[in-house]
């Protein structure tokens, strides 16, 4: 398995939400989320979702799922655990839609470009949902923050691989609890004037 595995499809105008899904949509599980009834959507994250479409951004969840390639489970299983999400968060909010999900398949020694903190994802949702191809320059952890594509886009996570990706696209980046996921920050996020957690990638 080369690429990403993509579900869904849209056509951003404004900014874009990248959201980590396990810690930020729904709870995480050790051991992962490995089927439909092992998903639990956080209160308050389809009012949320729901929040940043009214507000112009579109939604593209980003996430690392390595059982994948761990051979635990393949991509019709993916397909229903997010067909389950989807609907927990439109059952919360009919508004709350999902433009784009994209899952990195891969574990660390696959190398690939798409696990975060690596922006493979990123780059991916940025491309398709704005019809755009662009040059990807070297990612530089140690220089300074690259420019963003939108100066709104923005990625939600609960860890510091999370925070990576969106620096590396220089997106605003919003650390939550793996307990509280996007309500915690959903009201900062809509803030425009709110540039997001300093976040240092050699630090960590
Ligand atoms: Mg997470």
């Amino acid at each position: 398995m080369k690429g990403p595995v993509i579900d869904g499809e849209g056509w951003a105008k404004g900014p874009i939400a990248f959201l980590d899904r396990d810690g930020v949509l729904n709870y995480g599980r050790e051991g992962y989320v490995n089927n439909p009834s092992q998903m639990n959507v956080i209160p308050g994250a389809g009012h949320a979702i729901a929040q940043l479409r009214e507000s112009g951004f579109t939604i593209c969840v980003v996430t690392n799922q390595s059982p994948i390639m761990r051979g635990l489970w393949d991509v019709e299983q993916l397909h229903t655990i997010h067909e389950e999400l989807r609907k927990q968060l439109l059952n919360e909010n009919k508004d709350a839609v999902i433009d784009m999900i994209l899952t990195c398949p891969h574990r660390n020694r696959d190398r690939c470009g798409c696990r975060k903190p690596w922006p493979g994802m990123l780059r991916t949702g940025h491309e398709l949902l704005r019809n755009q191809r662009v040059l990807h320059s070297k990612i530089d952890w140690a220089g300074s923050k690259p420019n963003s594509w939108n100066p709104l886009d923005t990625m939600v996570g609960d860890r510091k691989s999370d925070m990576g990706a969106g620096w590396a696209v220089g997106a605003r980046t919003f650390e939550v609890s793996s307990q509280q996921g996007l309500p915690q920050v959903i009201n900062r996020v809509l803030d425009t004037l709110d540039s997001g957690d300093d976040y240092d990638p050699m630090r960590w």
